[in-house]
């Protein structure tokens, strides 16, 4: 039997996340992904390593990082220097923050190219191809039309049709443009605004690791969230045991215990930030074809080796709806999806081939 080690701390983080999360206007009911840990792991195990876990709130969420270290000393560092990648990241990267570079540079880079910093880049090249891959289901540039709907979630109304058709008149991942020459970005028009809220999170949880693993810690989990990431297996066991949530936690708490190592699992869907209004539900994540919140009830969980696609992929397959989500996961050549519908009587559970193949955890 799993044990649930973490879930008082998870439900914990659940509170906390409503006092750090000011965007946040409705209760955050569930988190998608519990980890289970099996019995034993939190004690001294064979190879002299320990393990420990500290969280820290970053990018209007907490960030969790489980790891196993020689001395608490070792774990210490590890912590500081992991937490303070996430936190350069989010200097970087914010659309909250006035002053992160990703906001100045909509203003600089209006018919120009700017540079900008390596990780701006990355994050940006990898948007803008999944945004091709999807048809531009997955969009970056969706900024303005997501402050709208921000607003909207603090109101309790949609936003108008008219102000929706002025805000996507400055959208689009056709009007960015960037060049792999100087790490050039550049905007057709001014009052574009970026919004990585659907790739950052998976991002930082990768620089994470990475900074861990450079730091000689490398069994390690980071997780943002619904967005995770990690590294080698604890000691003696052949991964870490993930498990997702079912949604029908009164029967089946959770529909697979996943065992991986080295990967990244992202859940989106419209159980956390939504707005009811009208007798609607709208999802925080938008349909750029028609700028509206969606209002399928479906979660969508992605593994893939890092969560800068796991992340984008599981927002981009929720927009595209369980059949172009499904194609859309099984043409990449490493993600694999769970695609939880919920309507109807039951909920519907869709898995991609690969993930049909991902090693479980026997019961
Ligand atoms: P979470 O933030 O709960 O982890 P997601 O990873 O699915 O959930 O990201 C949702 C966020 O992504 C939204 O809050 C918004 O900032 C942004 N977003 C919404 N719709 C889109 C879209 N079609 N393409 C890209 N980003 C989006
Ligand atoms: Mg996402």
């Amino acid at each position: 039997m799993p044990h649930r080690v973490l879930q008082r701390l998870i439900s914990l983080s659940a509170k906390d996340r409503q006092q750090h999360d000011k965007s946040c206007a409705t209760a955050r009911q569930l988190l998608f992904l519990t980890f289970v840990l099996l019995g034993g792991a939190f004690s001294a195990c064979a190879a002299g390593l320990q393990s420990f876990e500290a969280v820290e709130p970053h990018m209007g969420t907490l960030f969790r990082v489980k790891l196993y270290a020689a001395s608490a000393e070792q774990a210490q560092s590890g912590f500081r220097l992991a937490f303070a990648r996430v936190e350069t990241l989010d200097n970087i990267l914010s659309d909250y923050k006035p002053e992160s570079e990703l906001s100045r540079v909509t203003t600089l880079a209006v018919g120009r190219p700017v540079t900008v910093s390596a990780d701006l880049f990355h994050v940006l090249v990898a948007a803008q191809q999944i945004s091709e891959e999807t048809a531009g289901a997955f969009d970056v540039t969706l900024g303005p039309v997501i402050r709208l709907w921000r607003e909207a979630r603090k109101t309790g109304r949609p936003p108008s049709p008219d102000a929706l058709r002025e805000a996507a008149r400055f959208c689009g991942y056709k009007k960015m443009k960037l060049g792999a020459k100087d790490n050039t970005v550049e905007f057709e028009q001014a009052g574009m605004k970026l919004d990585l809220g659907g790739i950052a999170k998976g991002y930082a949880a990768d620089e994470a690791l990475v900074v861990l693993n450079k730091n000689g810690i490398k069994s390690a989990l980071v997780a943002a969230s619904g967005d995770l990431a990690f590294g080698d297996p604890p000691p003696g066991k052949k991964g870490w045991s993930i498990g997702i949530d079912s949604f029908d936690s009164a029967r089946a708490p959770f529909t697979k215990t996943l065992v991986l190592a080295n990967s990244a699992v992202s859940t989106s869907g419209d159980t956390e930030q939504y707005l009811d209004a009208g007798g609607k539900h709208y999802s925080h994540i938008i349909d750029p074809a028609s700028d509206m919140g969606l209002t399928r009830r479906m979660t969508v969980t992605v593994v893939a080796r890092r969560g800068l696609a796991a992340d984008p992929f599981a927002t981009a397959v929720d927009v595209m709806g369980a059949e172009r989500g499904l194609a859309f996961i099984e043409r990449q050549t490493e993600a694999a999806a769970l695609i939880i519908v919920r309507e109807g009587a039951a909920p519907r559970t869709i898995e991609s081939t690969r993930f049909q193949r991902l090693p479980v955890q026997a019961n």
